[in-house]
């Protein structure tokens, strides 16, 4: 354990001198010093243990330090931990794509390995827009997305995440104005609506000279707003993508690898995008990469066309560490029984979350394979509601109205029933004006 002093000059540093997530430099939030963490136990610098509800942004499916995961990281950089990927290739990346191609929905083919979320859909949308050149069609050089949506930090991304609760605001100036339909209304597990796809038919139908692909993501909405929708949503999607000749760009960088309670979102529709998006779970939260699948059509019709090359390529393109990392962690999901373990987590999440609903201060509960959400009728206090979590023993980082789970799962049914005691208690206290 550190000494009290020797975490407080941390501390200290860290405020002075470290930007974190959407933070203020000037009035930063608290936070806490990690010392060490394993399973779904974070160990802080002073001795406390919390029971994790977040894996880390939807990554970190394992649990933290998997010892299979340690030893091919630790076996990876003995032997290659990074070289160009231009003009070279290594084992890791071959082993990565022949996995990615076998598991993604039937079509998928081409892979392209890169370094994050935001810069996977920075990647997907560039593709399109090439593809389209390469067909003749320079016009078609805008995009449709569907509101209160969220594709990451980066400009493009940017311009496609929902205009209200994204960052359009500021950065209006330089973002790219594209299309928006209304969000899907029809929950997952309702009865299905087929109006509700009717506005998206109207909205691309009506640009549909000008459109180059519609950009969503499969089912689970997630920072945007955490809503789940109804499959037929995406099957209609895919439809309308066909009918008015743009591509479908599935973003599964929080839902992959079985979050949702299928491997794939895509997969409750039984659809194939286009394009589809990997990243977070994809090395098990242990570093960062990411994919982009695309089909061979749209591999095929880039290459035929000048400049007869995908335009794009990061200095740590295929990371070899981070490949055999991902290689590693997708066989562990698939060695396990991800499916009925994903749905044992479902049914905790309903179980505990359960005594939520009944509060006034909670607009809706809803659960969807390992991600349980509770939606207040009135935003948290960040500090507040932050350090109540800790007192209790659990990580859980609420923001705006919502209060959600999506613990690694490796979790076992008692720590998930103190993870949900210690949402419904601390929401219920929200009520009670502390
Ligand atoms: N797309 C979705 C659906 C995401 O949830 C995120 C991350 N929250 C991103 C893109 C961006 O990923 P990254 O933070 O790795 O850049």
């Amino acid at each position: 354990m550190e000494s009290k002093s020797e975490i407080r000059s941390l501390l200290d540093f860290d405020r002075d001198h470290l930007w974190h997530p959407y933070t203020s430099i000037s009035e930063p939030l608290p936070v806490l010093p990690v010392a060490s963490a394993s399973g779904v136990r974070l160990r802080l610098m002073d001795g406390r243990e919390l029971i994790d509800g977040m894996a880390s942004w939807w990554s970190v499916i394992h649990g933290y330090g998997h010892p299979r995961l340690v030893a091919a990281l630790q076996e990876q950089a003995a032997s290659l931990s990074h070289v160009m990927f231009g003009g070279l290739t290594h084992r890791p990346a071959v082993e990565l794509g022949r996995r990615l191609v076998a598991l993604a929905p039937d079509g998928l083919e081409r892979v392209f390995l890169c370094d994050s979320g935001s810069v996977a859909v920075e990647v997907a949308m560039k593709m399109a827009l090439q593809y389209q050149h390469a067909r003749g069609r320079a016009d078609k050089c805008r995009f449709a997305t569907i509101r209160s949506g969220y594709h990451g930090d980066t400009f493009h991304a940017m311009s496609v995440c929902d205009p209200v609760t994204g960052m359009h605001h500021i950065f209006g100036g330089v973002l790219p104005k594209y299309h928006f339909a209304p969000p899907p209304q029809c929950a997952f597990h309702e009865d299905w609506d087929p109006e509700d796809s009717e506005a998206l038919e109207e909205l691309v139908a009506g640009h549909r000279e000008e459109l180059c692909a519609l950009i969503l993501e499969p089912i689970v909405q997630g920072a945007g707003g955490m809503r789940f929708y109804h499959p037929n949503y995406l099957k209609e999607a895919r439809r309308i993508c066909d009918e008015y000749d743009l591509l479908l760009i599935a973003d599964e960088i929080a839902t992959g690898f079985g979050r949702s309670g299928a491997l794939f979102a895509c997969n409750h529709a039984e659809i194939t995008p286009d394009i589809m998006c990997l990243g977070k779970a994809l090395t098990g939260g242990f570093m960062t990469l990411a994919a982009v699948l695309a089909t061979d059509c749209v591999g095929r019709t880039i290459s035929a066309a000048t400049p007869g090359v995908f335009m794009h390529g990061p200095t740590f393109m295929g990371n070899p560490l981070a490949c055999r990392v991902a290689v590693e962690s997708i066989d562990l999901l698939l060695a396990s029984d991800w499916r009925e373990n994903v749905a044992r987590i479902e049914r905790g999440l309903t179980e505990g979350l359960a005594p939520c609903r009944v509060l006034p201060q909670v607009a809706d509960v809803r659960v969807l394979g390992a991600i349980g959400v509770v939606e207040l009728r009135r935003p948290v206090d960040a500090a507040a509601i932050q350090h109540r979590f800790v007192a209790r023993g659990v990580w859980v980082r609420p923001f705006g109205r919502l209060v959600y789970l999506m613990p690694p799962y490796c979790i076992e049914d008692g720590d998930l029933q103190t993870l949900c005691g210690a949402v419904a208690a601390t929401v219920a206290e929200e009520g009670a004006g502390r």
